[in-house]
């Protein structure tokens, strides 16, 4: 198996579209990465140049410390799964499996071994005789992970490959995937757009927008620590909430001041607060550290609000709510009655708050959040 480093690599596309920006990423042996982002960031254009779809404009390549800027796809030892399978209709699983070997000229008896030892894994083996239109899409979506596992590449690469199944079977095959990766112990580098995908299957996360990654790093480092405000929202479910509020300081101590209420920051917190006095800064709150309070409460850092939406999901209860100003999603557990229009108290958890420079986005507690 293999390591894949990326030094500087940009794609610059005819016409003039720079659709990945100076990328450098290090994908260790036996590491699974995915590339997150929304749709045109670049994600698809960076993965197609490791595999060597796409010339590489500028910056290095390297697989297993070998240069492969102008070494030939089929010469990097590396397989494709994409979202669009392409299984050849007329053959069967069998034959569609051992069909790439079969053109490298394996030995008959070598193609049969690794055909049932991928089928076996992937719980095909019974599968084998049968044409793809015969198949379910998960079981299609098997056939293609196989295809790429009886090449015995150096790595893998999945393009969004489960994006065309329904929601119930990507979760099942998500699964499979981290299943297949532990047992091949095989690098693997996978694109998707899904950030449930790449928190869940991930042993690391590239986040990218506009060409650019803004943070690589392991799944729950960068939903506690991101650097900036895109990663905040983009990582996590509902996503994090913003508030603006102004940093203001009262007899030497720093507080958040967000017009109908004021919160004290956690004390790790104030230093770097405490540049921001007399400026507005975004603070950010996952729904999940909106502690509901059910009294009123007279506590500090007590956050008064009312409901706006209530969606009720069985294990939890989303609420849409607003304070004076601003809106904002709390996530609670399913203990309690509430009425849209009620008054509802919530308590932040402040040690969990991060804070945002109104004007970069950048995390303000960014020294305390280099790529981990
Ligand atoms: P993603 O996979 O994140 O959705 P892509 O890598 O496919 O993004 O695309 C990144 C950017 O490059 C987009 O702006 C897209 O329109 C552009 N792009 C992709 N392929 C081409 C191409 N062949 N020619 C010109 N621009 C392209």
């Amino acid at each position: 198996m293999a390591k894949v480093e990326l030094k500087g690599i940009s794609k610059v596309y005819e016409g003039g579209v720079r659709a990945v920006d100076n990328a450098n990423i290090t994908v260790n042996d036996q590491e699974f990465v995915v590339f997150v982002g929304p749709s045109g960031c670049g994600k698809s254009t960076t993965l197609r140049m490791v595999a060597g779809l796409e010339d590489i404009t500028e910056g290095e390549l390297f697989i297993d410390g070998q240069k492969m800027n102008d070494v030939p796809p089929k010469d990097r030892n590396i397989a494709m799964v994409f979202q669009n399978y392409a299984l050849y209709p007329h053959m069967t699983v069998y034959d569609n499996m051992a069909f790439g070997l079969k053109i490298k000229k394996v030995d008959k008896a070598e193609i049969q071994r690794r055909v049932d030892e991928a089928a076996k894994i992937l719980d095909i083996d019974k599968l084998l005789d049968r044409k793809p239109k015969a198949l379910s899409g998960g079981q299609r979506q098997r056939v293609a992970v196989g295809r790429a596992i009886v090449r015995h590449p150096k790595v893998f690469l999945f393009d969004e490959p489960l994006s065309n199944l329904d929601a119930k079977l990507r979760v099942q095959m998500r699964a499979e995937l981290s299943g297949i990766h532990t047992r091949l112990k095989a690098t693997m580098i996978y694109v998707t757009h899904d950030q449930v995908e790449a928190m869940t299957m991930g042993d690391k996360i590239v986040v990218m927008k506009d060409g650019k990654i803004q943070q690589i790093g392991a799944p729950l480092y960068l939903y506690n620590h991101p650097i900036n405000k895109f990663v905040a929202g983009f990582i996590g479910s509902p996503p994090m909430n913003f508030l603006t509020v102004k940093i203001i300081e009262k007899s030497g101590q720093i507080y958040a001041d967000e017009g109908s209420f004021v919160l004290r920051p956690a004390a790790e917190h104030v230093e770097a607060l405490r540049k921001y006095v007399g400026k507005e800064v975004y603070f950010g709150v996952r729904p999940e550290d909106l502690a509901y309070t059910p009294k009123a409460s007279t506590s500090e850092n007590d956050m008064p609000t009312s409901i706006m939406v209530i969606e009720p999901l069985g294990s939890e209860i989303h609420l849409y709510i607003k304070t004076r100003n601003q809106e904002l999603i709390a996530k609670t557990t399913p203990n309690y009655t509430f009425h849209i229009g009620d008054e509802a108290h919530f308590n932040p958890v402040m040690e969990k708050a991060r804070y945002f420079d109104k004007e970069t986005e950048l995390s303000i507690l960014r020294d305390q959040e280099s790529d981990k």
